[in-house]
């Protein structure tokens, strides 16, 4: 039985996202078809939506999303329709040598990166031609056909806006934090850039113990809400960068032990090495455009014994990771509503992206009827 949905279709850079009704698919063996109830807008659907990584089209975009699973295919066992649950854009195949070590986000053995699913095709259509589905997903869309593994199971009590951020930007801020840092109680914590995933950093490190957490930002609407929820510094962004490591060695004369780069920029990046203490880990959080390179001291690096680290998803295993920061929620250790700055409808999706793209807003969510 095929279905439809209403959702927005990406064409081209210079169009807007259409809104369009596609056909759905049923889910095939391995499969769930969830019905959306919130998701949120990220930086990487901006990214698509202005070309920086050559996103193939017609795509349906968002990756960011939670709702509630309303058909099962053949052999699903993890999920029953009625279940809330959070979605996980790199579903994990469950056997390659990466999964079975732990490291679900490593996977390879998806096809997610070519925005399609497992089997190598979408669910959706228009027009009778195929949809492309983001990173496997596809949330601008009331309803999504998604593989079972990336379908993770969430307490009922959960909101749906903060349900939908846990499954990117909360769990890649957070997880760098965790897996990727694994930052200690007391240690010293620089986060820079302050959009949704660097503010999840910076909740990270506080629910972690570290101490101080100094959040870094150009803008100051972004550090007094980094300071709301856990930073204990800020520091304003310039065209300086000694300016901003002056300020940061100020707070903490020899240097951070672990500094988080949220805003996928080669002068922040750069700026994540020139912050660290003797043996600090600088960790590359903010995706940037395909191409990017950025400048990097490689004497004072050795001499210093740092380490620069790559970070992908938090380097989360969804299954474990994703129950893991509902319950940090639930017991108020991560304040993630605060993130929430504007609650849209489907149909406001790219006045979200236009304000993500001048730096504005912490976090723009979809909310689904
Ligand atoms: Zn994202
Ligand atoms: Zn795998």
């Amino acid at each position: 039985m095929t279905a439809t949905t209403r959702a927005l279709v990406y064409l081209a850079p210079d169009q807007p996202l259409a809104d369009r009704t596609l056909t759905l698919g049923a889910p095939r063996p391995g499969e769930v078809q969830v019905r959306l109830r919130a998701s949120g807008v990220c930086h990487s659907d901006l990214h698509s939506r202005d070309g920086d990584w050559g996103t193939p089209t017609p795509i349906v975009l968002g990756h960011e999303g939670a709702g509630v699973v309303e058909r099962v295919g053949e052999g699903v066992r993890d999920v029953v329709p009625g279940d809330h649950v959070v979605l996980a854009w790199a579903a994990p195949c469950r056997r390659c040598r990466h999964c079975v070590a732990g490291k679900a986000w490593a996977c390879r053995n998806n096809r997610c990166e070519d925005n399609l699913l497992p089997d190598g095709t979408a669910r959706l259509a228009m027009d009778g031609e195929p949809v492309l589905q983001h990173i496997g997903l596809g949330t601008f869309s009331e309803r999504a056909v998604v593989a079972e593994s990336a379908v993770i199971p969430l307490p009922k009590e959960i909101p749906w806006d903060v349900a939908s951020l846990l499954g990117c930007g909360v769990a890649t801020g957070v997880g760098a934090v965790f897996n990727s840092a694994q930052v200690r109680p007391g240690d010293a914590v620089a986060v820079i850039g302050c959009g949704g995933v660097g503010l999840s950093a910076v909740m990270g490190a506080r629910a972690a113990g570290a101490h101080p957490v100094i959040a870094i930002d150009l803008s100051p609407e972004k550090l007094a809400l980094a300071e709301e929820l856990g930073a204990t510094h800020t520091v304003l962004g310039g065209d300086d960068p000694a300016a901003v490591v002056a300020a940061v060695r100020d707070i903490v004369d020899d240097g951070v032990d672990h500094a988080f780069e949220c805003a996928g920029h080669p002068a922040t990046m750069s700026l994540s090495t020139a912050v660290l203490g003797v043996g600090g880990t600088a960790v590359l959080v903010g995706m940037p455009p395909s191409g990017t390179k950025f400048a990097l001291d490689p004497l004072a690096l050795s001499m210093s014994g740092q380490r620069v680290v790559g970070c992908t998803y938090g380097a989360s295993v969804p299954a474990v990771d994703f129950p893991r920061l509902a319950r940090l929620y639930l017991a108020g250790l991560l304040p993630v509503g605060e993130l929430i700055s504007h609650r849209i409808g489907l149909g406001e999706v790219d006045q979200a992206l236009d304000a993500l793209r001048r730096r504005e807003r912490a976090r723009s969510v979809v909310m689904f009827d």
